[in-house]
C-alpha cells in the first residue's frame, strides 16, 4: 500500500539549493507565486456565453479588482481598471521595448467554479491522488504521464467538486509574481513592462474590446499555456458556418405535397457530413475539421452552426467549401427550400504573423533555456487570446504555466513549474532590455529610439 500523499496549506520547506526549481530566482519566487495563486482560485470568476453584457458576469470583477489593488500595493502608478474590466498597468523600464504580459481572469463554464477549494500536496510521493471532497475523483500518475514526472513537487489540486481555474489563474499569479519580483529588486535591468489582466476569454471574447493602442507594448506573451518548456507560436485558423433552411409548414393534415420539413432536411445535411475524416473525433494533429455544434429549428425553418478549422487557411477554405456543397447539393435535392450559407471569421493562427518578426518568439525560447528548459513547439488545436491580438497588429506568442487539465475537476499544477514560469518571465524581460536583443525588435529598429518607460 503506498501511504497517502502528505497535505497541508503552510508547512515551510527546504528552498536553498532545493534540485527542485531550475535557478535561484525560481526557488525564490515559489512562496509569493503560490500564495497568490490559492488566493486567486478562490474568487469565483466564471464567464457566461450566454450572458450578452461585458464582462460577461460581473464576478469577474471581484478578482481584476483585487489585481488592480494588488499591484498598487506592489508601487506601481498607473494602475487602471479600464470600463470593460482589463487591468492595465505599467514597470518602468530601463531599456528595450515594451514588453506586454497578459493572463485571463475568467475560468471555464465547463465545472463549478464556485468555493473553490484548493489543497498543496507538499513532496508528492508518485501515489494516487485521491481528491477529499469527491474521493472517486482520483489523479492518476498511471494515466497521467506529467504528473508522474513530479515526484518531489508540491502539487495544487482542487477538491473535486469544481475546477482549479489554473487556466488562466496559474498565468495571472505567475506575472503578479514575476513583477512583484522586479519592483522589489530595482537593481536588475529589465525591459519596460505592460500588464494586461483580461475577461472573458474562455466565452472567445476575451480581447474584443482591448485597446492595442492604449495598451502600448510593442509586442506582448499571453501566460496561458500547460507543460514547461512548451511555446506556443501556432493556432487554428477558424470560422463559423451557419446554414439556414427556409422550409414550408402546412397543417399536417392537409400537407400533402405542400410541406418541406426543414428539420429533415437539416437532418439530411448532418448525415452526409464526412464519418470517417475532418470532424474532432476522428483527427488530431494538423489534421483540420468541420464540426456541428448547434442544431435548432421548426418544420418552418431551421438553422445549423458549425465551426471549421484548419492550421492551413487554404484547407480551411476546402472545409468551409464542402458545408457550401453541401447546402447546394440540398437545394438541388429540394429546390423548394431556401439554404443561405454564412461565414464568418473567429481567429486566424497567429504563427502567419508572428513568423514577420521571429525574433518575438525566438525570446520565449531564450528565456526558457535560461531558466534550465529545452523549449519545444507543438501547433494548439485551439485558438487563444494571442491568435487575436496577433492578427490585429500585436504579436502575441503562448508560455507555459506549469498547470494541467484544463476545464476539469481533475485540473491541478505543481508549484516548482509555476515558478519556472514566473522565473522565465523574469528572464524574458531581462533579456529585452539586452542591447543584441533590443535591436532585433522591429519596434526598436523602426520607430523607436528608446525606452519609454510610461
Ligand atoms: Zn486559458
Amino acid at each position: 500500500m503506498p501511504s497517502p500523499p502528505r497535505r497541508s496549506s503552510t508547512g515551510a520547506w527546504p528552498r536553498l539549493a532545493d534540485s527542485r526549481y531550475p535557478t535561484p530566482i525560481a526557488a525564490e519566487l515559489a512562496d509569493d507565486v503560490l500564495d497568490r495563486f490559492l488566493r486567486y482560485v478562490q474568487v469565483d470568476t466564471q464567464s457566461d456565453d450566454d450572458s450578452e453584457t461585458y464582462p460577461s458576469t460581473a464576478k469577474q470583477l471581484d478578482l481584476t479588482k483585487m489585481l488592480a489593488d494588488e499591484l498598487r500595493a506592489i508601487g506601481l502608478e498607473d494602475v487602471e481598471l479600464t470600463e470593460h474590466g482589463y487591468v492595465f498597468a505599467t514597470v518602468p523600464g530601463t531599456s528595450g521595448p515594451t514588453v506586454g504580459l497578459i493572463a485571463h481572469v475568467d475560468t471555464s463554464s465547463d465545472e463549478s467554479g464556485t468555493n473553490v477549494r484548493p489543497q498543496v500536496v507538499r513532496d508528492y510521493d508518485g501515489s494516487d491522488i485521491v481528491l477529499p471532497g469527491d474521493p472517486r475523483k482520483v489523479l492518476r500518475p498511471s494515466e497521467n504521464p506529467i504528473l508522474a514526472e513530479r515526484t518531489g513537487h508540491d502539487i495544487v489540486t482542487t477538491d473535486g467538486t469544481t475546477l482549479l481555474g489554473a487556466d488562466d489563474k496559474a498565468g495571472v499569479a505567475e506575472i503578479m509574481g514575476a513583477v512583484a519580483y522586479l519592483a522589489a529588486h530595482p537593481e536588475i535591468e529589465h525591459a519596460p513592462i505592460r500588464v494586461g489582466f483580461t475577461v472573458d476569454e474562455e466565452v472567445g471574447r476575451g480581447v474584443d474590446h482591448f485597446d492595442i493602442e492604449e495598451f502600448g507594448a510593442d509586442f506582448a506573451y499571453t501566460l496561458d499555456g500547460s507543460e514547461i518548456g512548451r511555446i506556443d507560436d501556432e493556432t487554428f485558423s477558424a470560422s463559423e458556418v451557419r446554414i439556414r433552411i427556409e422550409g414550408h409548414s402546412v397543417h399536417p393534415g392537409t400537407s400533402k405535397g405542400k410541406m418541406v420539413n426543414a428539420i429533415k432536411l437539416a437532418a439530411w445535411i448532418v448525415e452526409r457530413l464526412p464519418q470517417d475524416d475532418l470532424s474532432p473525433e476522428t483527427t488530431e494533429g494538423r489534421r483540420g475539421f468541420v464540426h456541428p455544434t448547434r442544431i435548432a429549428g421548426t418544420t418552418a425553418e431551421a438553422e445549423l452552426r458549425f465551426i471549421a478549422r484548419d492550421f492551413d487557411a487554404g484547407k480551411l477554405e476546402e472545409h468551409e467549401q464542402l458545408l457550401r456543397s453541401l447546402a447546394d447539393d440540398l437545394a438541388t435535392e429540394e429546390p423548394r427550400a431556401q439554404v443561405t450559407v454564412t461565414v464568418e471569421e473567429s481567429y486566424r493562427n497567429m504563427k502567419e504573423f508572428l513568423d514577420a518578426e521571429p525574433a518575438v518568439t525566438e525570446a520565449a525560447d531564450e528565456a526558457a533555456r535560461r531558466t534550465g528548459m529545452e523549449p519545444w513547439r507543438e501547433p494548439i488545436r485551439g485558438g487563444t487570446d494571442g491568435a487575436m491580438l496577433s492578427a490585429r497588429g500585436l504579436l502575441t506568442p503562448n508560455i507555459f504555466t506549469g498547470a494541467h487539465q484544463f476545464h476539469s475537476v481533475l485540473e491541478w499544477a505543481s508549484v516548482q513549474d509555476m515558478a519556472t514560469s514566473a522565473a522565465t518571465i523574469v528572464e524574458l524581460v531581462k533579456l529585452w532590455a539586452e542591447p543584441e536583443w533590443a535591436t532585433r525588435s522591429r519596434s526598436e529598429t523602426h520607430d523607436r529610439t528608446a525606452a519609454s518607460p510610461r
